[in-house]
């Protein structure tokens, strides 16, 4: 059932809906749900691992935090509950939303509905993976650089990174603040668009809120509008066939829509991934210095002294990425390496910027892939470096704060999804919406 149509149940219905998909999410071989939870009444959502629901235990997906239960809502738990909707269960992740597999997971990986030799992608792959078997009618995810949109795209499903600021990250376990959003997982663009007006609007409690009033996408979606979208060339080049395919097959969907095409170039990629690499670690070093053993969750046993406490604590609690990830985030903060990685890569954020806001003076709309490849098969995380690289159409979008949706366009020989990504302006989420349904509609995925 789509989330439109669960809109309209009466409260009955809404009980069996629940019992329903509750019943799904248990008889689930994927490992998309870390726990069920039955007492709510509302429509049923899922929610990743790193987003707070009151006296419900929390984790990221981390051993470190085994026990925690969380002693407030997050503000888009509360948006829910007004709406009607309640959490249903917590989806796997990648520890502390750090990875593209969804493998790092304390929990064990989550399997590809598709494929279960293989990753349903990551950090919130369990969400995405959910909403694609249909063990979840919708889900939330949190995107720090591409862990909403390209789930979503090696699951066959839609999912909305919104403008940074738009959703409140009050209650969202921190990964990289500076980059970090929540948004969407949904079977189709229209209920991305509903989900995303009740989760939007400014929150005083998130000092990084745009302060600005949310007008409601979904009443006025419009599939007929026309826009300017620009395909960057040499970014297609670095991936496989299959992308390739996908790509030139919506690009004639979106012409013979009625959109307009322009072919537009960008600096390389790996500069995108070195730079978010840099800033995603140092802020992530910096968030998880608050993982103890004093304040949250896991305690080390039989320790001496303090520092005994924390190093134990850190090292038995953290997985290997992550330790990676503070190990690397420590390292470009320090005091001779400070200007060289950390200050450096601030800049070059601002020349990232400056390049997408060229190609917007003469396009509306960027289309973009969304990873290289399909869904790779299980073990994808071993190599980290690998990792990181497939990250390279996604990341780019997280550090200038731009909204982007990915939504499936095909699927490949193996039955695999094939997803691409529609981004847009700062706050420009109206054109957005209205592109991928117009897209959607045309290439008829489903
Ligand atoms: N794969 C990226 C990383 O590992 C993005 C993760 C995310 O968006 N949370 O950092």
């Amino acid at each position: 059932m789509k989330l439109r149509d669960a809109l309209k149940l009466n409260s009955s219905e809404i009980e069996r809906l629940r019992a329903d998909i509750l019943q799904k999410a248990k008889e689930s071989k994927i490992n998309a749900y870390i726990s069920f939870d039955s007492s709510g009444d509302g429509i049923p959502i899922l929610i990743k691992d790193n987003i707070q629901i009151k006296d419900w235990n929390i984790t990221s997906g981390s051993n470190i935090l085994q026990g925690y239960t969380a002693p407030y809502n997050a503000t888009v738990i509360e948006k829910l509950n007004i709406s009607g909707l309640s959490p249903l269960g917590r989806a796997n992740m990648d520890e502390f939303a750090m990875g593209s597999t969804t493998e790092s997971s304390f929990y064990g990986a989550t399997l590809n509905p598709h494929d279960t030799s293989r990753v349903p992608g990551g950090s919130s792959g369990g969400s995405a993976a959910a909403v694609a078997e249909g063990s979840a009618i919708a889900a939330l995810g949190s995107d720090t650089g591409g862990s909403i949109r390209q789930p979503a795209s090696y699951c066959g499903v839609v999912g909305f990174k919104p403008t940074y600021g738009k959703v409140s990250r009050y209650g969202l376990g921190s990964y990289a603040s500076s980059l970090d959003q929540i948004g969407p997982i949904t079977q189709d663009v229209e209920d991305a668009a509903l989900l995303y007006d009740i989760i939007a609007g400014y929150d005083p409690k998130d000092s990084t809120s745009s302060n600005m009033e949310h007008t409601p996408i979904a009443p006025i979606l419009d599939r007929d509008q026309k826009y300017t979208i620009a395909v960057i060339d040499n970014y297609i080049n670095e991936a496989d066939e299959d992308v390739q395919k996908a790509y030139k097959l919506a690009i004639q969907a979106l012409q013979d829509a009625g959109h307009t095409i322009i072919h537009k170039e960008m600096s390389n990629t790996q500069y995108d991934i070195a730079t978010y690499y840099i800033i995603a670690t140092a802020e992530a070093a910096t968030n998880l210095a608050r993982y103890d053993g004093v304040r949250y969750g896991n305690r080390a046993k039989d320790i001496k002294n303090i520092e005994e406490l924390f190093v134990k604590t850190r090292s038995e609690g953290f997985g290997d990425e992550v330790k990676r990830r503070i190990l690397l985030g420590n390292f470009v903060l320090s005091s001779g390496y400070y200007d060289a990685y950390y200050l450096k890569a601030q800049k070059v954020r601002h020349l990232i910027r400056d390049e997408f806001n060229k190609i917007y003076e003469e396009a509306d709309l960027i289309l973009s892939p969304i990873t290289p490849t399909v869904a790779p098969k299980l073990g994808a995380s071993e190599d980290p470096l690998e990792m990181y690289k497939s990250d390279m159409y996604t990341i780019a979008i997280n550090l200038i704060g731009l909204p982007a949706i990915s939504l499936p366009v095909m699927k490949n020989a193996d039955g695999l999804p094939v997803g691409l990504q529609i981004i847009a302006k700062a706050f420009n989420e109206q054109p957005l919406f209205n592109a991928a349904l117009s897209l959607e509609n045309s290439i008829n995925y489903n």
